[in-house]
């Protein structure tokens, strides 16, 4: 299903593909605008002997967080896209159940992902909770 809001042309602007092609998974953060708040990817983190891996929408959220985001811009949308270097193509990055919850706790107003058939589709239960 293609994006309805906000239009295309804003959602197609937000993608940098170096970052992606680099990083594999990006989540960004923008106005109903197209103005870009904040950009995440991945991290994984070293230490004790331990390795302890963040999503990038959890990134994302922390970063939004000391933005204060919610309260200097309102309504934030997410969108989520995964590389596969294999594939050469895009590939799902729906948020786990761990991000989803962090981004409704937010109040993220609508979360859009890149698909396993290459395209950037709206979280379609997204209002639903
Ligand atoms: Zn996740």
């Amino acid at each position: 299903m293609p994006i309805t809001i906000p239009d295309t042309s804003v959602v197609r602007g937000l993608i940098d593909r170096t970052t992606i092609i680099k990083a594999k998974v990006v989540a960004i953060a923008f106005t109903s605008s197209g103005h870009i708040l904040a950009r995440a990817t991945n991290k994984a983190i070293f230490g004790m002997g331990n390795k302890w891996s963040y999503h990038a929408e959890h990134m994302l959220v922390n970063k939004l967080h000391k933005l204060k985001a919610r309260e200097r811009y309102g309504k934030i949308f997410v969108m989520v896209l995964r590389w596969s270097r294999s594939k050469m193509d895009w590939a799902m990055a729906k948020p786990c159940s761990n991000c989803e919850s962090i981004l409704r706790k937010y109040g993220i107003e609508m979360v859009y992902y890149s698909d396993n058939d290459g395209n950037i589709v709206k979280h379609q239960s997204w209002k639903n909770n």
